[in-house]
């Protein structure tokens, strides 16, 4: 069987989150495969719903304005009761990470996208048409087998494997990696529409014990319907013309209107027991599968390749050592995890089986209406689990998981830099690691911190970022100044005085170095990151 030589990384399936994980390992220079069965992208509509995290690492591949052009931007949720009056609204008003909470867009259009963008890299190998069918481990790497349409096979070998092979992953299976948590009973009916007549543009959730349901506003005229099955009803009944345009008329105007597809589903809420195995890593469906209710599975894949990227790169350009790698398997788990939790306890909101149980429900969260705290905990999506490690490649800082700014998403401010010009402040940061000060003097913003000894070999940029109410002046050689434009970042980093925050190139804080004492933490960061 012909092989081929060594590639640095192979991905393997050709959805968003291999799109994305491709995107990201470009950006960051390193050479690429990407084998897809397939002969192109995904037409079928899946994922509606975008988040801000999400957002911020398309931005970190240089694609987030052109992701924005694609969406319909900030959207937020009524939650309805039996009777369609309002019970609950979820409408964040916030964009702490740089982007809104919530937006929605079609998933064949980023996977396009996505694909279109990996044109401008030569260090990419992109195969579609060609499935991989066999793995196998051992001295220098990884080497799959690989079947082409025509039937014929050949051999790849290459250094590490991202298995983004989606949720009936074939590699998870030759690896014997299983899957823990349950599937639930109820399957969903889905409906896409396109020219809808509808011009209301949050998502409605009808939580009704008779048929759950919930519609979605999509870009560019586009609608989603999600129904629940009741007891006894099949595939075949719930897909019947009749029965559907029944459905639409129960539920807006948008009966007649064209179907672009309707399917069955069952949902999921599964977690793989390993992320990684050997060189071999598990991303995206391939790891985790999240019931929809809270339209994460997407989002969640996204932050794994966010999550990976940086790291195959820093150890295939010799930056750091492999042990970051093991990192990945410590970090992701919990956060999907925690998601999928969410989802599921969305999904019982959803999903009263009786009357009385939606009465009790609903009569609850209009009572929470009462006090401010509670209200804000829904309407500005509180509930969502923040980005955050309690392991892995981070130096812990003594303080408590609540209050501490280590393993925690950096905020995301807009900032004014030299010559009045606005940006947000991943634009100032660059892609790689970044040392922030919080400091109004930025001439002694880092003085205490002579030149770290890992600071050159990781390009590690210096920014001296001042309260909103301090003007920019020069700062230290080799430092950039940026002011708070609307105190977003000391609101959102609270304590961000007292450290200089080292930041990794997924944005999340590697570690905070206290003012006052150092020595400790540059020496655990030195042992840490060296290559
Ligand atoms: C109805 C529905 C609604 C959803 N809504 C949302 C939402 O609003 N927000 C959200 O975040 N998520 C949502 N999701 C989930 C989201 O669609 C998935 O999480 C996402 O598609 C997973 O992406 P992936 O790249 O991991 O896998 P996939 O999209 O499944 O891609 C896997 C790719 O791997 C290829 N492949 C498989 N095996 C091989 C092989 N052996 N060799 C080569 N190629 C292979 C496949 O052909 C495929 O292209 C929804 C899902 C459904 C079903």
């Amino acid at each position: 069987m012909p092989t081929e030589d060594i590639t640095p990384v192979t991905i393997v399936g050709a959805g968003p989150v291999g799109l994305m994980l491709a995107n990201l390992l470009c950006a960051y220079n390193v050479p690429v495969t990407l084998f897809e069965r397939h002969l192109t992208t995904v037409k079928a509509p899946r994922a509606v719903s975008i988040d801000d995290e999400s957002l911020r690492s398309l931005q970190i591949a240089g694609l987030a304005d052109r992701v924005r052009d694609i969406c319909a931007m900030d959207y937020g949720s009524i939650y309805l009761g039996p009777d369609r009056k309002p019970f609950a609204s979820v409408s964040p008003s916030t964009a702490e990470y740089g982007h809104p909470r919530r937006s929605a867009f079609a998933q064949p259009e980023l996977e396009a996208l996505l694909a279109d963008s990996l044109r401008q890299y030569p260090n990419l190998r992109i195969h579609f048409g060609q499935e991989v069918v066999g793995i196998e481990q051992g001295g220098t790497g990884v080497t799959l087998e690989i079947q082409a349409q025509d039937g014929s096979r050949h051999k790849h070998h290459s250094r590490y494997v991202a298995a983004c092979d989606g949720g009936r992953s074939p590699i998870r299976h030759l690896l014997h990696i299983d899957m823990k948590g349950h599937t639930y009973e109820k399957k969903w009916l889905i409906l896409d529409l396109k020219g809808t007549r509808d011009n209301f543009r949050e998502t409605r959730v009808y939580c009704d014990p008779r048929r759950p349901g919930i519609n979605l506003p999509g870009p560019n005229g586009t609608r989603r319907f999600e129904f629940m099955l009741l007891d006894g009803e099949t595939d075949e009944q719930v897909t019947d013309a009749a029965f559907v345009s029944q459905l639409l008329r129960d539920h807006g105007p948008d009966d007649g209107i064209e179907i672009v597809r309707k399917q069955v589903y069952p949902f999921h809420a599964l977690m793989a027991t390993e992320w990684k195995k050997g060189a071999v890593f598990l991303l995206g469906d391939a790891a985790h599968l999240t019931p929809p209710f809270a339209g994460q599975g997407l989002n969640s894949g996204l932050r794994d390749a966010s999550n990976l990227a940086w790291k195959l790169a820093s150890v295939i350009h010799g930056q750091l050592g492999p042990a970051v790698l093991e990192s990945y398997a410590d970090e992701r788990p919990e956060h999907a995890w925690e998601l999928i939790n969410m989802a599921i306890k969305l999904g019982r909101v959803m999903m009263p089986d009786t009357m009385l149980k939606a009465c009790l429900i609903q009569a609850g969260f209009r009572a929470l209406k009462w006090v401010p705290p509670a209200n804000d905990y829904i309407t500005q999506m509180r509930y969502k689990p923040k980005p955050r490690f309690s392991k892995g490649f981070i130096v812990a800082d003594g303080a408590n998981l609540r209050t501490t700014r280590v393993g925690r998403m950096l905020p995301q401010p807009e900032v004014e830099a030299d010559g009045r010009s606005r940006h947000r402040l991943d634009e100032i940061l660059g892609k790689g690691f970044a040392l922030i000060a919080f400091h109004p003097d930025p001439p002694n913003a880092f003085n205490g911190l002579p030149e770290l000894p890992f600071e050159a070999r990781l390009g590690l940029r210096r920014t001296c970022i001042t309260p909103r109410h301090y003007n920019i002046v020069p700062g230290t050689a080799g430092a950039t100044t940026v002011r708070d434009m609307h105190a977003d970042f000391e609101r959102n980093c609270v304590g961000a005085r007292e450290s200089w925050l080292l930041v990794r190139p997924d944005r999340y804080v590697m570690a905070c170095i206290p003012r006052s004492n150092p020595q400790a933490a540059v020496e655990t960061l030195s042992r840490m990151l060296h290559a």
